[in-house]
């Protein structure tokens, strides 16, 4: 079963080709870890599969379904961002909230969803602070919150850990290991950091100029690369 399945997908702005002919799929309820250098359009592909941008040729689908041109809204996937721009005026709780506000649940079921999220993030004792009360590791999370209220089909990542320092960097791979163990959604993540993909994919991506380079088990492609740049890139001294 697949979580999400690109095919031939391609993205153009004006003449410069970002992404030539991806094909790729992500099993459902795996963590699958787009990795390549800065530029190379792993945000451009990870917005195309939320809807933030349109396709110049090719198929998205998520969950089976075909989504190439449904609203983002209505894809069932809900993306983190690297800078996390969380509502200095509002607190943790109703920045967690926010998202639902176009939800037509009611207000004691929107209030359950932020609670469950509070609790699987450590954050329940700061439900009422304001982002600026809190750490970088904590605003992460409510980051994240927002995105597991709305529980989504898909979880997009891009780059979410890079404004951290190192320590608290290896904290939230952890704690975002044990969040995928917990939900057991698909997610994407999307990071120019070849440790990061090691320790959190099922699978990884490595791309380079708008193609995938190779797919497969960390290991696999740190002990078999298919070519010097894989080789480099992962890192296997050999
Ligand atoms: P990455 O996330 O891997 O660093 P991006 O997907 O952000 O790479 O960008 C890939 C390429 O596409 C870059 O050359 C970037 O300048 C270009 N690009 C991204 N978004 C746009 C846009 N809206 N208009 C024009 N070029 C863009
Ligand atoms: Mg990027």
């Amino acid at each position: 079963m697949s979580g999400v399945k690109l095919t031939n997908v391609r993205k153009s702005f004006g003449p410069l080709d970002v992404i030539k002919d991806v094909s790729l799929e992500v099993p459902k309820g795996e963590f699958g870890v787009f990795v390549g250098p800065s530029g190379c359009g792993k945000s451009t592909l990870l917005r195309m599969i939320a809807g933030l941008e349109d396709t110049t040729g090719g198929k998205i689908e998520i969950g089976g379904r075909d989504v190439t041109a449904v609203e983002p809204a209505k894809r069932g996937v809900a993306m983190v961002f690297q800078s996390y721009a969380l509502y200095p005026h509002l607190s943790v709780a109703e920045n967690m909230a926010f998202s639902l506000r176009l939800s037509r649940a009611p207000k004691h079921e929107r209030e359950e969803k932020v609670r469950e999220a509070a609790r699987i993030l450590q954050l329940t004792d700061h439900l009422d602070k304001k982002p600026s009360a809190l750490s970088g590791g904590q605003r992460q999370r409510v980051a994240i919150g927002r995105a597991i209220v709305r529980e989504p089909e898909v979880f997009l990542f891009d780059e979410p850990l890079s404004n951290l320092d190192a320590e608290l960097r290896v904290q939230m791979r952890l704690e975002l290991t044990r969040l995928h163990r917990q939900i057991g959604a698909t997610m994407i993540y999307v990071t120019h950091d070849q440790v990061e993909a090691m320790t959190l994919a099922d699978d990884i991506y490595v791309l380079k100029g708008g193609h995938v380079m190779q797919s497969g088990r960390p290991l696999s492609l740190y002990d078999d690369p298919d070519n010097r740049f894989v080789a480099g890139f992962i890192g296997s001294p050999a």
